[in-house]
């Protein structure tokens, strides 16, 4: 390995290491949210820490970390990052931060991965979801001819940053969709009975919203929402949705309950979930639920999306 590639890497470890902190120190400064809350934490640590020395290495971190996700080159090495067709925001969260989704591939055939739908709780589906996104940066060529991906990393960034569930209104990201069993009130994905979950009516949430109308504008061939931390999966049980999430069954080995007639696989009934919405739609969904709260598991995440993908590319 080169230097300027061991640099690279050094780097890159040095990012990975950082915490998403509080979100509202950067103001509205447009920010890729990978970059924005792996530099709210330097400018904490700046702050906190006037020892010069430290602050040097803040602030080339700081700089390194620029870098890596901006598609500036560092040590004359040109960035991955040009590798991605389109940055967008598709709307902004209720205190302002950008719904970025980043779309990588050529393909008439969309996949869209979520990330962090439950904030910081289950942030550990943000930093997979970023990883893959990193991953299928640098290694464009694993992108089926005839697939997209269109990743969105932080789709509830207010709950991210503060380290809630919930949007900033309270309501449950995954409960405000409108779908056949919306309902104002009901469980969360702990098994909690909760008046104002679902929101006062469908859609009422913008994150929601905007990500709803993403969705009916791009009409995505799978849409793939990462939570954590009940390690088992859902998806389609006919059609192509049942192909697809078998294939991504096998390959990752994650537990994929079977429905039993008259009886609930969860212990606590779900009300407007987006995988709801989805199949109303004949848009084909899974719902991925990584073990813990904390490994991204990106290992076996890779694996059952490239072996969905190979299926996507096949039908
Ligand atoms: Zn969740």
């Amino acid at each position: 390995m080169g230097n300027a590639a061991k640099r690279h890497d050094y780097f890159r470890w040095q990012c990975g290491q950082l915490r998403d902190v509080d979100p509202n120190e950067l103001g509205d400064l447009y920010i890729p949210a990978g970059v924005r809350s792996k530099l709210r934490l330097l400018v904490k640590t700046a702050a906190a820490d006037r020892i010069g020395g430290e602050m040097i290495r803040v602030i080339l971190t700081a700089a390194a970390c620029l870098a890596l996700f901006t598609g500036m080159s560092w040590a004359g090495r040109a960035s991955a990052a040009d590798n991605i067709t389109t940055a967008e925001a598709i709307g902004f969260s209720q205190s302002g931060l950008p719904l970025m989704l980043y779309r990588l591939g050529g393909g008439p055939r969309t996949v869209l991965l979520l990330g962090a739908q439950h904030g910081g709780p289950e942030a550990n589906t943000y930093r997979l979801v970023q990883a893959l996104l990193e991953h299928y940066q640098s290694s464009p060529a694993e992108i089926p001819a005839s697939v997209s991906l269109a990743i969105l990393p932080a789709a509830n960034p207010d709950g991210l940053a503060a380290g809630t569930r919930r949007f900033l209104s309270g309501v449950d990201p995954n409960r405000n969709w409108g779908g056949p069993g919306w309902e104002p009130d009901g469980w969360d994905s702990n098994g909690r009975f909760e008046a104002g979950l679902g929101g006062p009516e469908p859609f009422s949430e913008q994150e929601t919203r905007a990500l709803a109308s993403w969705i009916m504008g791009n009409r995505p061939a799978l849409v793939i929402n990462y939570h954590s931390a009940g390690g088992f999966m859902f998806g389609g049980r006919a059609g192509s949705g049942a192909e697809l999430a078998d294939a991504y069954e096998y390959a990752s080995g994650y537990y994929r309950p079977q429905p039993v007639s008259g009886q609930r696989v969860l212990s606590y009934r779900v009300t407007g979930s987006m995988n709801g919405w989805l199949g109303e739609q004949g848009i084909a969904g899974m719902l991925i639920e990584l073990t813990t709260p904390w490994d991204s598991e990106f290992g076996r995440n890779l694996a059952g999306l490239q072996a969905a993908l190979a299926v996507l590319d096949r039908a």
